[in-house]
């Protein structure tokens, strides 16, 4: 028998949505949080470039700008009610980060300062517009630092290095979680009337990504496997700059900055595929024009890779010849001390793993796997939904990058991610904070627990022919191969079927580390486990989605295809088989165009 605990909500996952999620459930219900990673240390920390919303504060701008610029970033596959919703909300949740505390960067005048990012512009002239509210370039770090002393400061009970294997569900309806405690191997069970999944992506099933190793999708999968559909799975963004074969993110505020991209020939190539918005084009098309200038011969000695160039000479020659002013009227220029001071952590990176000074020499980029457009299907209330129709499942809510509102719909817009947490985390807390007070707890079965060992005991017990290492690398490269920036139908056959061999292997994977105490080749395993189950998802929803949109581009259906694709993907994982169904895009008033940059 397990340690028992009894909460109104639990919360798993102790990043930016989580957080946000607690910190509104704590003020109304008796809330924990379940974290496998001490909170501070989660993904949300990592983000460097800010988080947009149109204060207006340099500029003009209105959230009506931003959510039309999330709609064509999102090729139209964004439900465009709750675009509104959040760029609506954002503003007002950006003021009520900077008032629990959080240290923004500041205008000469003492507001908080603002820069651009791709794909955020003046929907009059076109132009970038300065949107992205920033803590130097650490501005997920800030957020985590500031959401967690506010939630201590809400005596929210937190379970860190707990991680969560299984969902109780009694009667149709949430009953609770269960997890293992990192410390000890114990098996808990976490009663609560309503739980929320704040777990993150899962980038980490590709070999080159930005994202941290935790990134293993646990909640998606935990759901899949409970017989819940996980949405647009097809969509995966990548970042076009990436650190060369580390895949250490580059942030998008380089260019917002006024870096550029160069190809091996000396070229600012993204003059070619994005004339107006050139460098500052949304990821998809960024990635995809390196891809093909890579492919065209044109990497940096014919490799795989172009620069990144931050040199203040060459910023400061291309400002010029594109008549960027600051907001002043003045001419756009800068010094070096400027772009060490605008990005102190990248040029510490770059020292660190490259040996380069971005203001001395160019940065050797890449496309890196970097965000889950798709996961956990909610409503713009965090509510997770059960099928095509919209069902909601009681007492269950997801937030954050594991979930899919869907406000990013085919491809995200930088600095979109981190108000989806702060602004979809809140509705979470609050809604799942009225669901305890308005209902029962339920009793859980006592067969509860028999799902989480019968999975412990599988992996204790497999044959030991394979190796987690090695199914983990295999899927990781079979992944980027045939389910990266470009996919085509025999790639994705492919996949799908290799996937099936990996999922067959992984049965006769066997723990070797028998120990109760942090046991992370268990963990990690299990993890692995989801991986797989979550690449054969992914692959599946590509192989079907016959047309090319955002973030998937198949060379073999190189058009967006609005007649017949215009929906969203639901996935259900049945046993070795991923049945698929489609659910309509909600519409307000923004009817597709071509995107064109
Ligand atoms: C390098 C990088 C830079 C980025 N920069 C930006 C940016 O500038 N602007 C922007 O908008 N977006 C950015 N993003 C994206 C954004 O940071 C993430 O999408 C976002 O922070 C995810 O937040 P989250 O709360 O959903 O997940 P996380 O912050 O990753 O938190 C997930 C939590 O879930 C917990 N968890 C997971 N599985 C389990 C389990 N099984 N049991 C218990 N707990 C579990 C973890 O412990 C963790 O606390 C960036 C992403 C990366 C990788």
């Amino acid at each position: 028998m397990s340690q028992q605990h009894v909460y109104d909500v639990i919360i798993v996952g102790g990043g930016g949505a989580g957080l946000m999620a607690a910190l509104y459930a704590s003020q109304n219900a008796n809330t924990a949080v379940i974290s496998k990673l001490y909170p501070v240390r989660s993904h949300t920390g990592a983000a460097q470039g800010g988080i947009g919303a149109a204060l207006g504060n340099l500029e003009e701008d209105h959230w009506e700008w931003h959510a039309y610029d999330t709609v064509k970033g999102s090729d139209y596959l964004g439900d465009q009610d709750a675009i509104e919703f959040m760029c609506e909300q954002a503003i007002q949740s950006v003021y009520d980060l900077e008032h629990y505390g959080l240290p923004f960067s500041r205008t000469e005048d003492g507001r908080i300062a603002q820069r651009k990012f791709g794909g955020h512009t003046n929907n009059e002239t076109g132009k970038p517009v300065r949107r992205s509210c920033y803590a130097a370039d650490r501005t997920g770090h800030m957020i985590l630092q500031t959401l967690f002393q506010q939630c201590v400061k809400h005596k929210t009970t937190f379970f860190n290095e707990f991680h969560v294997l299984d969902l109780i569900t009694q009667n149709g309806v949430t009953a609770g979680v269960i997890a293992l405690e990192l410390a000890t191997g114990e098996i808990h069970t976490f009663r609560a009337k309503a739980v929320i999944f704040a777990t993150g992506g899962h980038g980490r099933i590709w070999d080159i990504t930005s994202n941290a190793y935790a990134y293993t999708g646990d909640g998606a999968a935990v759901l899949a496997r409970r017989g819940f559909p996980i949405e647009d799975m097809e969509f995966f963004q990548f970042h076009p700059t990436g650190i060369l074969k580390l895949g250490i993110l580059i942030t998008e505020a380089v260019r917002g900055e006024g870096g550029v991209l160069i190809n091996g020939k000396g070229e600012r190539f993204m003059e070619k595929y994005a004339p107006h918005i050139k460098d500052l084009a949304s990821r998809d098309v960024v990635s995809r024009a390196i891809y093909l200038e890579v492919k065209a011969g044109n990497g940096v000695d014919g490799k795989n890779y172009v620069y990144l160039d931050a040199r203040p000479e060459v910023i400061n020659k291309f400002a010029l010849l594109d008549g960027k002013t600051r907001p002043d009227g003045t001419p756009y220029q800068v010094t070096a001390e400027e772009i060490t001071q605008k990005i102190p952590d990248i040029t510490d990176f770059c020292l660190t793993y490259l040996g380069v000074d971005p203001v001395l020499e160019p940065m050797p980029v890449q496309p890196t796997a970097h965000y889950a457009m798709g996961g956990i299907p909610t409503t713009k209330f965090a509510e997770v939904i059960m099928d095509e129709k919209g069902t909601v499942m009681p007492g269950l809510y997801a937030a954050g990058e594991g979930a899919c509102v869907s406000v990013h719909g085919a491809n995200r817009l930088g600095t979109n991610s981190l108000v989806d947490l702060i602004v979809f985390g809140k509705q979470a807390g609050i809604k799942a904070a009225e669901y305890a007070k308005a209902n029962p707890l339920q009793e859980i079965a006592a067969d509860a627990e028999d799902f989480t060992r019968a999975q412990i005991n599988q992996l204790r017990s497999g044959s030991g022919i394979e190796k987690a290492a090695e199914i983990g690398h295999e899927m990781r490269k079979l992944m980027s191969q045939d389910v990266g920036v470009f996919r085509t139908e025999a790639g994705l056959a492919d996949a799908v079927s290799q996937l099936h061999q990996l999922r067959q292997r992984f049965v006769n994977v066997k723990i070797h580390d028998s120990s109760s105490t942090y046991n992370m080749e268990l963990l990690n395993t299990w993890e692995l486990g989801n991986m797989l189950d979550l690449a054969l998802i992914t692959a599946e929803s590509a192989l079907a989605r016959k047309e090319s949109r955002g973030a998937h581009a198949r060379e073999d259906y190189p058009k967006r295809d609005d007649v017949n694709w215009m929906k969203h993907t639901l996935a259900w994982l049945q046993e070795d088989k991923v049945r698929l169904a489609y659910k309509p895009v909600a519409y307000t008033h923004f009817e597709p165009k071509e995107r064109q940059y």
